[in-house]
């Protein structure tokens, strides 16, 4: 399922700061994300990980190179160029390849080389870029999840350890770096201000998942709910419904009329008109349905052409009157295309619910109505004891 990110900008809560990574930076971002891995909300959001941490060393690694140049140091800031290498092809990697893990593995791979390189240089152990390893477990988490994040972690504690025995056994040479300590000072502004920044982006995109997830949970409960025809209530949920005015009944008292309306000879429009100008009519009749009703009643498709109306707080009379306004304006209704000049009928079924029987009792009876309506002439509108009464009749 492709979940649309579009309007997620637009929210309030993603306005409040952080604007520009929301209006700037992450729709940039989401642009370069490849469309198999936009439909998994988990996949999107660690690619768009990987594409700000991507952005951000795109950021700073030239910056470093020029900051050595400067200084006097060209053999970092060939380093830094040559970083640059696995940073510009990564991102390509993943949109060729589509492969999250592949790109990722090049990326966090170049940064590691790139800091055991500058951390040779520059005294070992003692070196302001030894800090810097924390940053390959963090992107490897945020854009992999717990594995590369563990992986990378013990491949940069290792280094640690390794820079450390190499520096003790003297294989690492003097640094020539003139100012170490302004080198110190850069480096640990540049990483705080990355590492929040990285944090602050990734706190977003979160949020933004969140969203996702929730509107992709809204997505599925309405498609779980409605008949995909029409639209309207179906089956499941018109049962669920009408379970719980039985429940309200029964704690407060208060009624509701159950009405099953069936389309009469449904099956010879379909023989004469066709399928597709079935489908037409089925939902033409729901939007006729629809408008006559009152908000508070509920609708929906009980199954092939059958509906069911709970009519909510509505006495029989009440109901009486209202269904026979929904038989009266399906009746003149004008069917379109092939079918135009032709009438359309309902025969509808109305029972009270009775207390304290079950739903299914209450369809049964507004079923036995729906039949009398049928078989007293159809295209007409049978009360739910007419049927009793009549049985009644004929028995004496
Ligand atoms: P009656 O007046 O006795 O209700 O006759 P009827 O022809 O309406 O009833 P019957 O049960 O014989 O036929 C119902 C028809 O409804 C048959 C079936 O093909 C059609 N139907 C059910 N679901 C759909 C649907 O989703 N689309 C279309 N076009 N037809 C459907
Ligand atoms: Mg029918
Ligand atoms: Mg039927």
């Amino acid at each position: 399922m492709t979940i649309a990110t579009a309007g997620l900008h637009g929210r309030s809560d993603m306005n409040t700061g952080g604007s520009l990574i929301s209006h700037r930076l992450l729709p940039l971002i989401q642009r370069v994300v490849p469309e198999h891995l936009r439909g998994d909300v988990r996949l999107m959001s660690r690619t768009e990980n990987l594409l700000v941490a991507m952005a951000l060393s795109t950021l700073v690694i030239p910056g470093y190179a020029v900051f050595y140049q400067w200084h006097g140091h060209s053999v970092n800031a060939t380093f830094c160029l040559l970083a640059c290498i696995p940073l510009f092809t990564s991102p390509v990697l993943l949109r060729v390849t589509g492969r999250l893990g592949l790109a990722r593995e090049v990326f966090v791979a170049g940064i590691f080389g790139l800091l055991l390189a500058l951390t040779y240089e520059l005294d070992g152990i003692m070196a302001p870029t030894v800090i810097w390893l924390a940053v390959c477990p963090l992107i490897a988490t945020a854009a992999g999840g717990r594995m590369p994040g563990y992986i990378w972690s013990a491949i940069s504690m290792s280094a640690v350890a390794g820079i450390y025995a190499c520096d003790r056994l003297g294989l690492i040479p003097p640094t020539t770096f003139g100012d170490i300590r302004l080198l110190q000072a850069v480096s640990t502004v540049s990483f705080v201000t990355i590492v929040a920044c990285f944090l602050m982006v990734y706190e977003r995109i979160t949020a933004m998942a969140i969203v996702r997830l929730d509107q992709a949970l809204v997505k599925i409960n309405e498609l779980a709910i409605r008949d995909e025809l029409t639209g309207a209530f179906n089956r499941r949920e018109l049962l669920r419904l009408a379970e719980r005015e039985r429940q309200r009944a029964a704690r407060s008292g208060a009624g509701f009329c159950l009405c099953l309306i069936d389309i009469d000879h449904f099956k010879e429009i379909n023989d004469r008109h066709g399928h597709a100008a079935g489908d037409l009519a089925l939902k033409q009749v729901v939007r006729q349905v629809q408008g006559e009703i009152r908000r508070i009643d509920m609708f929906g498709r009980y199954g092939g052409e059958e509906f069911l109306l709970l009519l909510v707080d509505a006495e029989m009379e009440d109901a009486r009157v209202l269904v026979e306004r929904v038989r009266q304006s399906i009746e003149g209704m004008m069917l379109p295309g092939s079918m135009a000049g032709e009438r359309l009928t309902v025969s509808i079924g109305i029972v009270r619910y009775r207390m304290p029987e079950a739903i299914d009792q209450t369809v049964s009876r507004a079923d036995a109505a729906l039949y009398h309506a049928k078989h007293t002439g159809r295209n007409r509108v049978v009360l739910g004891d007419e049927p009793e009464r009549w049985e009644a009749k004929a028995r004496a």
